[in-house]
C-alpha cells in the first residue's frame, strides 16, 4: 500500500521536475542557463554580462528585443559576443568565420560593381504581381 506522505513526496518531486512552482520567466531563464551550460559550458550570467556590455543589442545590427545567440569562433571555440539570430545565421554564419568575406560584402554594398559599366546606375523595372482571378465555386462538366 502506498502511504499518503509517499504520494505527497512523489507529487513534490514531480512538481520540482516540471518546475511547476516557478514563474514562466524563471522557467525560461533556467532552461536557457541549462542549455548554455550543456552546450557551451558557460552560464546564463556570463551570457547576460556580455550582452549588457554590448548595450543589450546585437553586436552587428545593433538591434535589441531579438532572439540572441552566443557567437563563437568555430576553430578556437573562443566566444566573440552575442548576435541576433539573423546576424548569427546569415551575416556572420554565412561567411563561415571568414572575415574577408564580411569585409568584401560591406565593400560590395557600398561600391556596386555594376556602376563600373553603368555609372548612372542600372535600375530594375518594378513589375507588380498580377492579381489572380478567383476560382469559380461551381465546376463545369466536361462534354
Ligand atoms: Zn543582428
Amino acid at each position: 500500500m502506498i502511504s499518503e506522505t509517499s504520494v505527497m513526496t512523489r507529487g513534490l518531486i514531480l512538481a520540482r521536475r516540471l518546475n511547476l512552482s516557478l514563474s514562466a520567466d524563471e522557467q525560461k531563464r533556467r532552461r536557457k542557463d541549462y542549455n548554455l551550460r550543456k552546450r557551451y559550458g558557460i552560464t546564463l550570467e556570463q551570457f547576460e554580462s556580455i550582452l549588457a556590455a554590448q548595450g543589450n543589442v546585437c553586436a552587428v545590427c545593433k538591434q535589441g528585443n531579438k532572439v540572441f545567440c552566443l557567437d563563437h569562433n568555430h576553430k578556437t571555440l573562443k566566444v566573440r559576443g552575442i548576435l541576433c539570430l539573423n546576424c548569427n545565421l546569415r551575416v556572420v554564419g554565412g561567411a563561415r568565420d571568414d572575415d574577408s568575406k564580411i569585409i568584401n560584402a560591406a565593400l560590395y554594398v557600398q561600391r556596386n560593381p555594376a556602376d563600373l559599366v553603368y555609372p548612372d546606375g542600372l535600375y530594375l523595372v518594378a513589375n507588380p504581381p498580377k492579381k489572380r482571378r478567383k476560382k469559380r465555386a461551381t465546376t463545369r462538366k466536361r462534354k
